[in-house]
């Protein structure tokens, strides 16, 4: 998947699956116009090309990165599981292997992982294991028959210690990237990954994003969402993500300027949604008439307006009882 975006010139479409807006068809025009291969190739065929190309790559590297999955505090070790074995190949060919991780990936033991692997695995791709489990805990040894002669392990913060110190939001440093929040999202399946415009996407994106990359200027994505719960029912580690969505909303609301013509429209807002009588002003009339003159040369000939009911929901309501 991320030989497939990068040979597109795009960034990962998701978490887990970096390619899954591409069809077998996209992909197999893609590596027709940049490698030449026949126009409706399979994926088998196209899977053994990439083998072939992507080998020569490894051999001849001098260095790999890589990133982590796990960090193993009782072995000094860094766990990484896959399933195209890219990752062992980076790691094991070139001289020099440079991990980077977060520093939240850290666990205790290395008996932790008899959890952590599956966890992930069953939760990101619905398998038992996943086909490569790499433990590296240093450069290659006399009696090892490959690996690298050096490796570097780069810590990343970038924002974590200070969201650990969130008491509302720490526990989304537990995070294992499984993606499962993203695909029974409802805005993330609608809008899909690139409209976030960061790196994790999806409901664990949209509360860690503004804090990792600007609260200021990423806040708004903690408002892509409808509040329908089913990120916080499927996390594996049961971190409580609509809540961490809602916390995000207040301190937008509470820290974030907001301009003095935004300011009266709000106020005029929330004294027409207080009182029934001035909500009933602004009737069913009143918004055909100005939605229809708003929206008149945005829908084309071909489409009549849909329209809104001239009395309010409370009102048919209440008509409809007493006509029982
Ligand atoms: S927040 Fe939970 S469901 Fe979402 S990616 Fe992280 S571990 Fe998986």
């Amino acid at each position: 998947g991320e030989f497939i975006v990068q040979v597109a010139g795009e960034k990962p479409y998701h978490i887990v699956t970096p390619a899954m807006h591409k069809s077998k068809e996209d992909i197999a025009t893609l590596f027709n116009e940049k490698f030449n291969t026949p126009e409706n190739a399979s994926p088998q065929y196209l899977t053994n090309f990439v083998r072939e190309f992507l080998r020569k790559e490894f051999q001849r590297a001098d260095l790999g990165i890589s990133g982590a999955n796990f960090l193993i505090a009782d072995k000094g070790a860094i766990s990484i599981t896959e399933n195209e074995g890219n990752a062992l190949l980076s790691t094991s060919f070139p001289r020099v292997h440079i991990a980077i991780s977060g520093i939240e990936k850290l666990l205790p033991k290395m008996t932790d992982l008899g959890l952590m692997l599956p966890l992930l695995a069953t939760n990101g791709t619905g398998q038992f294991i996943s086909a490569y489990n790499t433990m590296i805990s240093g450069p290659k040894k006399e009696i090892d028959m490959d690996g690298p002669k050096k490796v570097y392990l780069i810590l990343l913060d970038n924002g974590r210690t200070d969201l650990f110190n969130k008491p509302h939001l720490n526990l989304s440093l537990a995070c294992i990237r499984c993606g499962a929040c993203l695909n029974v999202c409802p805005i993330y399946q609608n809008i899909g990954g690139y409209t976030y415009e960061v790196p994790y996407t999806g409901p664990i994106g949209s509360i860690i994003s503004p804090h990792y990359e600007g609260f200021e200027e990423f806040n708004h994505l903690s408002f892509a969402c409808t509040l329908c719960g089913k990120c916080t029912e499927v996390c594996p580690v049961k971190i409580p993500l609509t809540d961490m969505l809602l916390y995000n909303r207040d301190l937008a609301v509470r820290t974030t300027k907001t301009n003095k013509i935004w300011d009266i429209g709000i106020n005029i807002m929330t004294s027409f949604l207080l009182s029934r009588k001035k909500m009933d002003k602004f009737n069913g009339y009143f918004k055909n008439i100005l939605v229809s003159r708003l929206l008149k040369n945005k829908i084309g000939r071909k489409k009549t307006m849909p329209l809104f009911s001239k009395t309010s929901f409370s009102k048919s309501i209440k008509t409809n009882q007493n006509d029982k």
